[in-house]
């Protein structure tokens, strides 16, 4: 158990390195999108033995980077501001919510719906959608996220924001301070769910030995 928390830290700290080298070497990568992914795979420790977790880790790291998708709009002549614009509906409660209960039917189409399975991957993948925008909305720049939109479409930030903003465009990040953005994303959202995380692994297999 301890080998497989050691293994899993391991693998992120080699994940995390290999993007800075990439990125330093001028390959492209974005980080910010890759750490959000990694950081919602992480949660696919905590599911019960009958879901694949390799299937589920993927799952959720595909759905923790798809609200970076309305950058698409940049080019659409949508302003970062609107309610369609970067951090706006695809970062909103609204729109996790809509993911997480497609999600079963795309992956995992063999559960039963509405039983206790399908609830937990429903509630995964909404914890790892939403995780977006709340981990967006600790970062230092830009505007904040409309988790309320199309409701209300005021932008929120964390009231504590240690996050590097990373450039929108690739080649700006780049050639920016690509290094300093990863490290410090690691430092302040990998490190904190390898222990999360790692903790409530071990809690749940103290917990489930007495059940076998
Ligand atoms: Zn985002």
């Amino acid at each position: 158990m301890v080998q497989n928390l050691l293994r899993g830290a391991f693998i992120l700290c080699q994940i995390t390195i290999e993007v800075s080298v990439s990125l330093l070497s001028g390959r492209r990568a974005l980080a910010t999108v890759i750490t959000h992914a990694i950081a919602a795979s992480a949660l696919a420790t905590v599911a019960p033995k009958e879901l694949s977790r390799a299937r589920l880790a993927i799952v959720l790291g595909v759905l923790a980077m798809i609200p970076d998708l309305d950058v698409i709009g940049f080019h659409y002549g949508i302003l970062y501001a609107d309610a369609l614009g970067h951090r706006g509906f695809t970062h909103s409660i609204l729109f996790a919510t809509i993911a997480a209960v497609v999600t079963p039917f795309i992956a995992f189409s063999k559960l039963r719906v509405l039983r206790r399975l399908w609830w937990i991957v429903v509630g995964l993948a909404f914890i790892a959608t939403l995780s977006h925008g709340v981990i967006d909305s600790f970062s230092d720049a830009g505007l904040g996220v409309g988790f309320f939109i199309p409701f209300d479409d005021t932008r929120f930030f964390a009231p504590w924001r240690p996050l590097a903003t990373s450039p929108l465009s690739i080649s700006a990040f780049i050639n920016g301070p690509a290094a300093r953005i990863l490290m410090n994303e690691f430092y302040w959202v990998g490190i904190p769910l390898v222990g999360l995380f790692g903790g409530l692994h071990l809690i749940r297999r103290i917990g489930g030995r007495g059940d076998g």
